[in-house]
């Protein structure tokens, strides 16, 4: 195994302007693990209830991840009920039932300590560094929070990052976590609390990545028809991590390695925008290595001049 993924695994209800549907497979740990598996093995941590379906097991497993470390206890799934804005920039929270997640307390199965990668999807800051620090050897870590934990668990997210190696987040909550509205700014103040490399998610418009030495910026792919954008900004991390942990490059390495480090945030936006093109999951029950490969080439040929 090779890199280890853990957060939400939940039963999602989405309404977009293309239809909506009112239980489906979701959570930040699926999504992540389903597009990193295109590129590296992947294994999870993460708890569902009694009603989690042996079909959505079986999703997982057939895309070769590891589910040992998917614990089952009884009570119900993590649920998450959201609506988007007609033009889909926007999303509002309609119901979180947090449910079996609540009292999520990860617990990494011994197989997992020894794996190189670490991606610890939005979860609570302590708990993201409780798993952190049971995986001495891994070389490369990182992960994403939110505007919750910035909001209400500020000092234990900062702990938590100076263990991190890189940073995922949005435009919003860079923001929120530095105090600056400059973007660039902001970028500076983060790469002061640990992570040495930092993208910044901007939706659409694409995303940026910063380093202390240089940065990179990607747009957005331009996709005929957005269904769902749920679950899009853990595709970009799970194609980023992936590509990163496919080449076997430690923190050193990678933090250094522009071309590469470009070509995981373009491997992110590639993977975030197949997400979009069908509701929840759905896309990855089809979507082949040849697309994703001829998707990063279009890339190269619309960003280069
Ligand atoms: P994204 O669209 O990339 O922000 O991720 C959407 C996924 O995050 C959905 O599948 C939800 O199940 C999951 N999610 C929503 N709220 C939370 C939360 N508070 N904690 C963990 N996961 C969440």
């Amino acid at each position: 195994m090779s890199l280890v993924v853990i957060g939400s695994v939940a039963y999602d209800g989405v309404q977009t302007p293309h239809g909506s549907v009112d239980r489906m497979l979701g959570g930040s740990c699926t999504y992540i693990a389903l597009s990193a598996s295109y590129y590296t093995p992947v294994s999870i941590v993460g708890v569902v209830g009694g009603d989690f379906a042996q079909e959505d097991v079986d999703l997982l497993t057939s895309r070769n991840i590891g589910v040992e470390g998917l614990e089952r206890v009884p009570g119900k799934t993590f649920f998450w009920k959201g609506v988007y804005s007609e033009d889909m920039n926007d999303r509002t929270t309609l119901q979180t039932d947090l449910n079996v997640f609540a009292d999520f307390n990860p617990k990494l199965p011994e197989t997992y300590k020894s794996a190189p990668y670490l991606f610890l999807g939005n979860i609570q800051p302590d708990l993201q560094r409780g798993v952190r620090e049971q995986m001495k050897q891994a070389s490369l870590v990182g992960g994403d929070t939110m505007n919750l934990w910035i909001d209400i668990a500020r000092a234990a997210l900062l702990e938590t990052l100076k263990g991190w190696d890189f940073l995922l987040i949005n435009d919003g909550e860079a923001r929120m976590l530095s105090g600056e509205t400059n973007l660039k700014r902001a970028a500076a103040k983060i790469l002061e609390m640990g992570p040495k490399i930092l993208v910044i998610k901007r939706g659409e418009y694409g995303a940026v990545l910063f380093t202390p030495h240089f940065h990179f910026m990607a747009p957005g792919y331009l996709l005929d028809r957005v269904f769902d954008p749920t679950g899009a900004g853990d595709c970009f991390a799970g194609g980023f991590m992936g590509y990163l942990a496919s080449l076997g490059l430690d923190a050193a390495a990678a933090a250094t390695r522009k071309q590469e480090l470009s070509r995981a945030v373009i491997s992110g936006s590639v993977m975030g925008s197949f997400c979009c093109e069908q509701f929840g999951v759905d896309r990855f029950r089809t979507l082949t290595r040849q697309e994703i490969d001829a998707r990063f080439e279009e890339f190269q040929a619309f960003t280069g001049f």
